[in-house]
């Protein structure tokens, strides 16, 4: 297992973990800038974030300092009520696909979606076996299209609270098996982020990670789990604040051969987006060192 004890080459942030500053909005070349200004050689934007500041900005200034993508953040959201809607989503993932191509990032990461209209409130239906189908389906059609222009796919398990309103691929079992199906041969073309803070709970997760392999290993996204949880969306703890044995998880992705960034990734509306994203981000870089 890698010695991060010593600098932080091998930190990534996740731009959303420093999206607000002392509450208010920070622009991404404001965040883009105080990476780099500490050394930081890796990210991974928000589409959002990078629609606000022009994705001809970003991809110049990501350039510009020299920053690698470890990710780009998000496709996905395949499930719809009709056609017309299932036909918005595999357009708008290959825009995704474009974006990330321009940024260079190492993969794109799919958030898989729920049943459709849940994150509004207002589930369409409740046969979740229907949306998975339809995720799988998507996955494939995008993958078509991903694979042409050689930009990986990165399927993202998430914590099973969030199965009905944003993903219900909820287990790297289930994500496996997506990969298993819909690329065979082990390409490198599609994949797993493996997201500490939706799988240390998994009691087959040490057995996934080895059937995942170096092959499907795209991603590794680090923050904590805090007890109690005061919000299932927007209450995640700084690395070395909660439940996870993060190194312990991390050795077993290095074994696999994952040799690629650990990336901080974390959304805290009560506390981390309170602070000032200087103190934020320089608590990740000594976390980084310490904790994970
Ligand atoms: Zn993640």
């Amino acid at each position: 297992m890698r010695d991060f004890s010593q600098d932080h080459r091998w930190l990534s942030i996740n731009t959303a973990t420093v999206r607000k500053s002392r509450g208010a909005d920070l622009p991404l070349p404001d965040i883009i800038e105080a990476c780099a200004r500490r050394g930081i050689r890796a990210i991974s934007p928000w589409r959002d974030q990078v629609a606000v500041a022009g994705l001809d900005t970003i991809s110049s200034l990501v350039k510009t300092h020299g920053l690698e993508l470890s990710g780009y953040c998000r496709g996905g959201m395949f499930p719809a009520a009709d056609a017309q809607g299932l036909r918005a989503a595999r357009d708008d993932n290959r825009r995704a696909v474009d974006e990330a191509c321009e940024l260079n990032a190492a993969c794109l990461v799919l958030v898989v979606g729920g049943l459709p209209g849940a994150l509004a409130g207002k589930a369409a239906h409740k046969d979740i076996a229907l949306s998975r189908s339809q995720v799988r389906d998507g996955i494939a059609e995008l993958l078509d299209y991903s694979r042409s222009l050689r930009m990986p796919l990165a399927i993202e398990p998430l914590h099973p609270m969030y199965a009905a309103d944003r993903a219900c691929i909820n287990t790297m079992e289930q994500a496996l098996d997506v990969c298993d199906e819909l690329d065979p041969g082990r390409t490198g073309a599609l994949g797993v982020a493996v997201d500490v803070y939706h799988v240390w709970w998994d009691p087959k997760l040490q057995a996934q990670i080895m059937r995942a392999g170096k092959d499907r290993l795209l991603a590794f996204h680090v923050c904590d789990w805090m007890t109690p949880t005061t919000d299932l969306l927007n209450d995640r703890g700084m690395m070395g604040d909660g439940v996870i044995d993060i190194p312990r998880i991390r050795g077993w992705v290095e074994e696999q051969g994952f040799a690629g960034y650990s990336e901080v990734e974390i959304f805290s509306t009560g506390n981390w987006w309170q602070k000032d994203h200087g103190e934020v981000l320089d608590t990740c870089v000594q976390r980084h060192r310490a904790a994970v």
